[in-house]
């Protein structure tokens, strides 16, 4: 059995099905992502495994034993708030402290575990400063500090990020990753970004509609995506819709070859994945075979990137092409070739 099984697993709120049918089973000093839109059912999944709330059937396991009836205070579970929800009347060191004084530990072994918890999060010599003194980062940092100083089994991180600025999100991705990496702890971690997603994970489930839709590492999950759904969501998504013919997909006319039909027949109705920026774009020239043919309808700098709009039979197609003198800019209206690698599209039913 994994470390963390959830079996059966729905949660209804009166009329609202939150969570339906969960399966899911999660690796010991995994970093494991609950990914969807809002109101798929993330945090309720969160909550039951926290014990705040409890599933309307279904049972969930942590370390071969079943918790699902025991009250949050007896599963070692640790949970970070979007919020941070730290005490403002309390300083940064009794806060971190807070968890430890509960459990009645003697003042030495507490003062030296807040220390190194707050060594450990960057904040070492912040221990007297209060809560309105500190930035968002700060806060969080003391919100996970206050946590992990418990050690607890699990941890659970509910979109920890969002309160923050663009430019801190981007910073704090990457230490909460590799904190968790050097502290081996199984975390689970509840997103609708799904760059964090991507960034953080070892595993992520892609959730919809109280159900999981797919499980699998970030490659799998934006390369090889086993819905249209998932395909929109996780990233920029063409979807050329085409017919199977042949082993191939026809679009609008022009058959173009495919790595896998994953499981389609001749004649089925497909959408062709292809990644904007998996699509090379080339003046028309008779010299070498396109994929496909097109008109450039629109186009937008975006600093690192041209982004282009290219309408090829009745579809539009965006191409991202990196901003480099090497690659040719290409007009509104100009005729274009557009290539791609097989392999870098996926059929999808
Ligand atoms: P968000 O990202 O917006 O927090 P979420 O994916 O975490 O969304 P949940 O909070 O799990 O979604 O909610 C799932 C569904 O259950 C929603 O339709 C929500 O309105 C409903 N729901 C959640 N908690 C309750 C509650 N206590 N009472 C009634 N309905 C609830």
């Amino acid at each position: 059995m994994s470390f963390v099984n959830f079996q059966g697993v729905t949660k209804s709120f009166g009329k609202t099905l939150a969570v339906e049918e969960l399966n899911l089973s999660i690796e010991q000093g995994e970093f494991f992502s609950l990914l969807g839109p809002s109101g798929c059912g993330k945090s309720t999944t969160l909550r039951m495994l926290a014990g705040f709330i409890a599933p309307s059937t279904g049972r969930i396991h942590v370390h071969g034993r079943d918790i699902t009836d025991l009250p949050p205070e007896s599963r070692d579970i640790g949970i970070v708030f979007q919020n941070y929800a730290i005490f403002p009347h309390m300083t940064v060191f009794d806060n971190i402290a807070f968890g430890l004084v509960e459990r009645r530990e003697d003042r030495t072994s507490i003062k030296r575990k807040v220390e190194a918890a707050l060594e450990q999060v960057g904040l070492a010599g912040y221990g007297g400063r209060y809560e309105r003194e500190l930035s968002g980062g700060q806060k969080q940092r003391v919100a996970l500090a206050r946590v992990l100083v418990i050690e607890p089994e699990i941890l659970l991180l509910d979109e920890p990020l969002s309160a923050l600025d663009k430019k801190m999100r981007e910073e704090m991705k990457f230490w909460i990753k590799n904190i968790q990496k050097s502290v081996g702890i199984t975390t689970i971690y509840v997103t609708h970004d799904q760059s964090e997603a991507l960034t953080m994970s070892d595993r992520i489930a892609v959730m919809d509609a109280g159900r999981v839709l797919q499980v699998g590492s970030p490659v799998e999950i934006y390369e090889e995506p086993n819905s249209r759904f998932i395909a929109e969501f996780i990233g920029e998504s063409n979807l050329l819709m085409g017919r199977m013919d042949d082993g191939q997909v026809d679009i609008g006319g022009t058959s173009v070859p495919i790595p896998d039909p994953r499981g389609a027949a001749s004649g089925d109705e497909v959408a062709l994945l292809l990644r904007p920026e998996q699509i090379r774009l080339e003046p028309l020239s008779p010299e070498e075979p396109p994929k496909l043919t097109g008109r450039v309808a629109d186009e937008v700098y975006q600093g690192s990137i041209r982004r282009y709009l290219v309408e090829s039979r009745g579809q539009t197609v965006t191409v991202e092409v990196p901003n480099r003198p090497d690659l040719s800019q290409l007009p509104k209206g100009a005729e274009v070739s557009l290539f791609w690698h097989p392999d870098s599209s996926v059929v999808l039913r």
